[in-house]
């Protein structure tokens, strides 16, 4: 009997969090690690599902790309997907807050000082981690600028994942934008390992093959 292909679930990019039509709150996030991440499952047999934050990059063959702009719309294209997938990587770069309000229309300058207030997004992985299934795996990753190992194991616990992936960000050659990265793969089982700088597509490669590993 042929073996039923893994389902994997990726979310790349950032977010955008509209405060009226032509202005948001984003970050620096080119979606490269995750549209890498979606070629190389996708090259091992995977079938994947790419849901994607505003980024420059094409489609990657053979991979199903939802288009989002916010964290909501992420949240939603996610919920719908996350059931059905084995693997689930959760790599975009969603926006913590949002303004409270979105205006309809372009917001007129008055030569007044503006004030926005912001309200905290839903947290996408921990909202679908709680509803992970026997089998599942949810991997979630971790960008911080320092104590990078303390932040990530706490965002393991947290957030109840199997494992973080987690890089520096903030200074040259890795993180946001880099073509090159470093990162650090821990898992609740005890897992520590590390893979040492590379380009994002051998990186991704070598990271898929890793999660590979784990579902046999
Ligand atoms: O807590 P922090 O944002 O650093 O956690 C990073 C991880 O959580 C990433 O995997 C990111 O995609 C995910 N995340 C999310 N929803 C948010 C914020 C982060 O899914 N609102």
């Amino acid at each position: 009997m042929k073996a039923r292909p893994i389902r994997c679930l990726i979310t790349a990019g950032p977010t955008r969090e509209h405060l009226d039509p032509v202005r948001f709150l984003s970050n620096p996030s080119t979606g490269k690690m995750g549209y890498a991440l979606a070629i190389a499952a996708a090259a091992i047999g995977w079938k994947v599902d790419l849901v994607s934050g505003p980024v420059a990059l094409p489609a990657p063959a053979g991979v199903k790309v939802h288009s989002v702009v916010s964290a909501a719309e992420m949240l939603v294209a996610t919920k719908k997907l996350f059931a059905r997938c084995d693997v689930l990587l959760m790599c975009a770069a969603v926006s913590d807050f949002r303004p409270k309000k979105t205006a309809a229309h372009k917001v007129k300058k008055n030569n007044a000082a503006l004030v926005i207030e912001f309200e905290p997004t839903v947290d996408i992985l921990k909202t679908l981690a709680k509803g992970k299934k026997p089998g599942q795996l949810v991997v979630g990753f971790a960008a911080e600028t320092r104590n990078v190992e303390t932040y990530a194991r706490r965002k393991l616990k947290e957030k109840n994942l199997d494992f973080i992936i987690a890089n520096r960000v903030g200074r040259a050659g890795s993180g946001f934008g880099a073509d090159e990265n470093a990162v650090l793969f821990i898992g609740t089982d005890g897992t520590r390992e590390k893979f040492g700088s590379a380009p994002k597509v051998v990186l991704a490669q070598q990271l898929i093959v890793r999660l590979r590993k784990q579902l046999k």
